[in-house]
């Protein structure tokens, strides 16, 4: 419960700063993102948290991580295709999405990425990489 509060007291300090108002769906959606390393698309995001939030529409979801994406709090990723997902933003890793079971597991793995600030003179802000395989569990599994 401990941890609870102050992941969502970190998260009203996190809207604060950006100069958003800490309402109860920015928060919770926040919240959620900060907590839940998975990767959720907007569905699922409305799916999870619709039941404790009544006031919760889809089109509320959609408004709040445009604005959340829009100050760079969270990250919009796409994957594969044209389906995006979500995250908290953490920094560069790497996500590697697993095509038997689905999965996006993310890989912190610094050495991967480029060290310098720019590239060819043009400044680098944000760095991606996106693998897709067999996880380690499906192959475990034998899948
Ligand atoms: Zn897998
Ligand atoms: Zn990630």
């Amino acid at each position: 419960m401990r941890e609870d509060i102050s992941t969502k007291q970190k998260a009203v300090d996190f809207l604060r700063e950006n100069g958003l108002q800490p309402s109860i769906h920015r928060v919770s959606i926040l919240q959620y993102l900060m907590k839940e390393k998975i990767h959720p698309t907007a569905d699922d995001l409305y799916r999870a948290l619709a039941p404790d939030i009544p006031t919760l529409s889809k089109a509320t979801v959609y408004n709040t991580l445009k604005h959340l994406s829009a100050k760079d709090i969270v990250k919009a990723i796409s994957i594969e295709g044209n389906e995006l997902r979500y995250e908290y933003n953490r920094g560069n890793h790497i996500h590697f999405k697993c095509r038997k079971c689905g999965r996006v597991i993310d890989i912190t793995d610094s050495e991967i990425f480029i060290k310098e600030k720019s590239i060819k003179g043009n400044l680098i802000q944000h760095q991606e990489i996106n693998l897709q395989g067999i996880c380690s569990r499906c192959l475990e599994n034998g899948e």
